[in-house]
């Protein structure tokens, strides 16, 4: 077991901030920690990383109690927080090469950090000078220096452009294939593209924890397109197994089929066959938007 929460409590002043939130991860899992804006998810983070400590309950990370084996714990995790505080002024490899010295990281190490986290072409840039997307890059390396089982991501992907967000994407999911992973969100997409599992919060207490291979498995399928045009309703019910079409905004649509076998292909070639583009194509789970919807009552961003 690589985290085990149990029955955490956190009150700040009088403000009950966690009611009670026990959970276990098991190692190699990326799990999405999802929820509205002050449900609790940074809160929890701080207490797993022990950087804050809970008013009641135990937490156990890759076997270490957070509050009576504080620096074990803490070895065993890299924790990228919300707003990824970094020293604009130093260099990247030079930035890394001073967290390295904290931990004892042997040199070489940092050198294989760099490329793992594709940070070659920057590492002799000032931090400064990187976009939003390599800075993440960079709090990443740093929270995989000293080659943790457990990695901890507040908000990993938010203020990202679309192209920053892809890649982090990809990164995140490449070292969820070696560390367990627990990620904090509020954008349910975000858990779709990356995660094994989520666990939704909500005002303090989990609502929901599901794998979504579960969720996927729904007879039901939505898929979003974006087309370079505007499209008839009638015509995309043309297409097989399909039960409803909904125009979302612009030229995109929301198309919901009644079977578990990937439309997207079809999709694409129906497209391809009738003359339109397709700008964008993606498979969406029914159930994890649903749940969301109707366990947190917010609206979802997008
Ligand atoms: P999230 O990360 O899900 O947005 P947080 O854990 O940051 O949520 O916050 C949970 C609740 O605790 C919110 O109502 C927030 O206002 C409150 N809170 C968070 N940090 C503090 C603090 N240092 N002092 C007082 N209240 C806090």
């Amino acid at each position: 077991m690589s985290i085990s929460v149990s029955d955490i409590t956190k009150t700040y002043d009088r403000q009950q901030a966690l009611k009670g939130i026990s959970f276990e991860v098991q190692q190699g899992e990326i799990v999405g920690f999802l929820g509205p804006n002050g449900a609790g998810k940074s809160t929890l983070m701080k207490i797993l990383t022990t950087y804050l400590s809970a008013s009641s309950g135990v937490a156990i990370v890759n076997g270490f109690d957070v509050t009576t084996d504080a620096i074990s714990a803490q070895r065993s995790i890299g924790y990228l927080p919300e707003h990824n505080p970094l020293y604009l002024d130093m260099y990247v490899r030079e930035y890394l090469s001073f967290n390295a010295k904290v931990y004892g990281t042997p040199k070489d190490r940092i050198e294989t950090i760099i490329e793992r986290t594709g940070l070659t072409p920057e590492a002799n840039k000032k931090i400064g000078q990187l976009s939003k997307g390599y800075r993440q890059r960079v709090g990443i390396a740093c929270a995989l220096l000293h080659d943790p089982e457990v990695l901890i991501l507040d908000e990993p992907t938010t203020g990202l452009d679309p192209n920053q967000l892809v890649d982090i994407r990809t990164l995140i999911t490449e070292i969820g294939k070696e560390k367990t992973v627990l990620l904090s969100t509020h954008i349910m997409q975000e858990v779709e593209a990356m995660c094994d599992r989520v666990i939704i919060i909500h005002e303090g207490a989990i609502v929901a924890d599901q794998h979504l291979s579960t969720l996927m498995d729904d007879t039901a399928q939505i898929i979003e397109v974006e087309f370079d045009y505007r499209v008839e309703d009638a015509f995309l019910l043309k297409l097989p197994h399909i039960t409803a079409v909904k125009n979302t905004h612009g030229f995109v649509y929301e198309l919901i089929f009644d079977t578990t076998t990937d439309m997207r292909p079809k999709v694409f070639d129906f497209a391809h066959d009738h003359q339109l583009k397709t700008l964008q194509l993606s498979r969406k789970s029914k159930d994890l938007e649903h749940l969301f919807r109707e366990l947190t009552s917010t609206v979802v961003d997008g």
